[in-house]
């Protein structure tokens, strides 16, 4: 099955994917082909990705370092400088192989080389798959603030290969879970339902929740690319999850959490606010926190942790006239977006996971 992007390329995920990239790239006659991988991707995914390409074209790689801490505008600026001394010109295309930093960076970098390459991505961790390399947000973080610089474009492919996924830590499996259940929560009890039981180990059943996954953040994106209102709902857990992630990375003797591990206390404490506020029904909320929590370790929060995320909450950039705007749900899959939310709310949420 193929699944449709707004505007461009489609999403590839059976026996097809790599005749289609293949096919794809040779058909570019004059176009200069840029694998960008990272030091982690270039030595588990770069060898795999050279033999499953069919193709005759010459394929230059280019790496950058590894982690969150790299996807910054100095990357990009090396990328830009390596890919003009490599001749790159308007016909070049850049393959995204990677996780969410290289499909963000990535395609950021190629959508503002020469006023905009085209890009494929190819993901390789679980985020990347069913969250980052669908939608098109591409773009860097600005300093501690994530996601501060970026663009909108579409890639032409997007290529899923769950094998990639064999040589990812187990810790970026459950980041990458996170992600699918919010998509869960926010559009569908009955794939929620099936997440709950699912047995990461069986990859055929895994495979299957994943794809669906995709499918589910590839129908929000396409009915509203430019996140007028039905895409917001993907920020569900994200408003305080990213202060959550940006507050432990700036803290130098704070234990960093990976976007998703973030993700998920966000969706616990999102929840808690919707039972407070909306109607989300009261007795789905534990249940909510134990699914959760049974894939993610408890992180301990101070009273000055809480105060010092709630600040941060400001520089959100879903904010809208200094305040902060929650997703909060109704019921699961029955999202609500522009909710205002009290600090004292916040608060309760964080002690209600405290004292899970
Ligand atoms: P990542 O790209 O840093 O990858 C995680 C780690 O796995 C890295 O160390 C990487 O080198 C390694 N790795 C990647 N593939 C591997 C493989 N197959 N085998 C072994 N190691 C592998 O991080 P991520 O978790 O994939 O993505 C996080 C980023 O994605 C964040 O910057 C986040 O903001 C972004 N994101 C973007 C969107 C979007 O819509 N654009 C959505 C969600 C997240
Ligand atoms: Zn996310």
């Amino acid at each position: 099955m193929e699944i449709n992007l707004p505007e461009k390329g489609q999403v590839y995920h059976d026996h097809q994917s790599w005749n289609a990239v293949s096919k794809y790239i040779d058909n570019q006659v004059d176009a200069k082909i840029f694998v960008l991988v990272d030091k982690n991707t270039a030595t588990h995914c770069l060898p795999y990705f050279l033999k499953k390409y069919e193709g005759e074209k010459k394929i230059h790689t280019i790496t950058i370092a590894v982690g969150e801490i790299h996807k910054n505008i100095t990357t990009c600026l090396n990328v830009w400088n390596t890919l003009s001394n490599s001749g790159a010109d308007r016909n070049s295309i850049i393959i995204n192989l990677g996780g969410g930093v290289v499909t963000d960076l990535g395609g950021f970098v190629a959508s503002t080389f020469k006023r905009g390459l085209r890009f494929i991505n190819i993901p390789t961790t679980l985020l990347a798959m069913v969250d980052a390399s669908v939608g098109g947000k591409n773009g860097v973080d600005l300093g501690h603030l994530k996601n501060q610089i970026g663009v909108i474009t579409q890639p032409e492919m997007v290529i899923l290969d769950t094998n990639f996924l064999q040589t990812l830590p187990k810790v970026h499996i459950t980041s990458g879970l996170a992600e699918m259940l919010k998509h869960g929560l926010i559009y569908s009890e009955d794939y929620w339902e099936r997440l709950k039981k699912i047995t990461i180990d069986n990859k055929r059943e895994f495979d299957e929740l994943l794809i669906e996954s995709v499918e589910i953040k590839n129908k929000i994106v396409t009915e509203d690319p430019f996140e007028k209102n039905l895409r917001k709902t993907l920020n569900y857990g994200h408003t305080l999850g990213h202060a959550i992630e940006s507050y432990l990375l700036k803290n130098k003797n704070k234990q960093p959490l990976l976007h998703g591990e973030a993700v998920a206390i966000g969706l616990i404490l999102a929840t808690y606010i919707s039972a407070e506020s909306i109607g989300f029904p009261k007795e789905k909320l534990d249940d909510v926190a134990t699914t959760i929590l049974a894939y993610f370790p408890k992180v301990d929060f101070t009273t000055n942790d809480i105060d010092e995320v709630i600040k941060l909450l400001v520089f959100d950039k879903k904010n809208s006239n200094g305040e902060v705007r929650f997703v909060l749900l109704e019921n699961i899959g029955h999202p609500r977006t522009n909710c205002t939310v009290s600090n004292k709310l916040i608060f309760n949420a964080f002690n209600y996971y405290k004292n899970f």
